[in-house]
């Protein structure tokens, strides 16, 4: 279908339906129940453009939110720091160069912490290997049109088909640079986790291709920025108990998952952190009621 078709029936279907949301007091009532449960508000972004990320940090201002860094996370969670009014932590997954501009220039204009997982190896090819797969769709093997066909092989076979596109198809750099990624983590307002080595789904890795992304991109993170890299993002949200067993031998402090939700400091698992996810082809007003997880309850009713 065509996109602006897709864009035009989403807008027509889902706005409406969180304008109800907000106009019936829906995300008043889960701020005011995140605020009585003293619950943390999770949020993550890909690529926002810098007017979505910007109205965002601005509604949440004006909400009263508090914004959190992953180090005040686990200060809380580990009981050496009281929870703030509405707290509110701002991760993004995968390190796109466009979160320069569009994202940490605009935490830094607005004092807000930010943590950015990226995978290793993308910001040293500049690529996302789903790029490939996205511009060489005439070229993929039958059944694998979509991304999300690649997501349910063995990681081994993922790669090479992948590979096998680069032959026919040249993708522009999108990730940071390794020098953008240095320059940015000196801010105080930054923190770098790690999101693996090539961005694979862990649960289709073997234990030693586990083991390499798990590891490898702490320590080559680490030699780059010069510090310790304490948290860890799923690519793709997959996991499974293995994972655990890998951040634990390469001292990760906390895995961020994509299963929506907050955080609450009362009953948590430090390696299963729920987190909203903040679209940009949603309206504003739909991403207002996925920051505050009503969103994603309501289509969880029906799944
Ligand atoms: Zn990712």
């Amino acid at each position: 279908m065509y996109s602006w078709l897709k864009k035009y029936i989403r807008y027509m279907l889902f706005h409406p339906l969180a304008c109800i949301f907000i106009v019936s007091g829906m995300v008043g009532r889960a701020r005011r129940r995140a605020h009585s449960e003293k619950l943390i508000t999770s949020i993550y972004f890909h690529n926002p453009s810098r007017t979505l990320f910007e109205k965002c940090i601005l509604w949440l201002k004006k909400k009263g939110y508090t914004f959190i860094s992953t180090d005040d996370l686990v200060e809380i969670l580990e009981k050496r720091k009281t929870i703030p009014h509405l707290p509110l932590l701002i991760t993004l997954d995968d390190a796109y160069h466009e979160n320069i501009p569009n994202v940490f220039s605009v935490a830094e204009k607005h004092n807000v912490p930010i943590t950015i997982f990226a995978p290793s190896g993308s910001i040293e090819s500049g690529e996302y290997w789903w790029s490939y797969v996205l511009k060489g769709r005439k070229f993929s093997s039958p059944g694998f049109n979509e991304v999300e066909d690649y997501k349910k092989i063995p990681e081994g076979v993922r790669k090479a088909k992948v590979e096998l596109l680069k032959k026919y198809v040249k993708v522009q750099r999108e990730a940071m640079t390794v020098d953008e990624l240095i320059k940015i983590s000196k801010s105080p307002f930054v923190t770098i986790g790690s999101h693996t080595v090539n961005h694979p789904c862990t649960i289709h890795c073997s234990d030693e291709e586990l083991d390499f992304e798990i590891g490898y991109s702490k320590t080559k993170l680490e030699k780059w920025l010069g510090k310790e890299v304490k948290y860890f993002a799923y690519p793709n949200g997959d996991f499974n108990n293995r994972d655990k067993i890998y951040l634990k031998k390469y001292n990760y402090k906390l895995a961020f998952t994509t299963v929506p939700g907050g955080i609450n400091p009362a009953d948590y698992n430090v390696f299963e952190l729920q987190r909203n996810c903040i679209i940009p082809n949603g309206t504003f007003a739909e991403n207002i009621c996925r920051m505050v997880g009503i969103w994603q309850k309501f289509f969880l009713l029906f799944s």
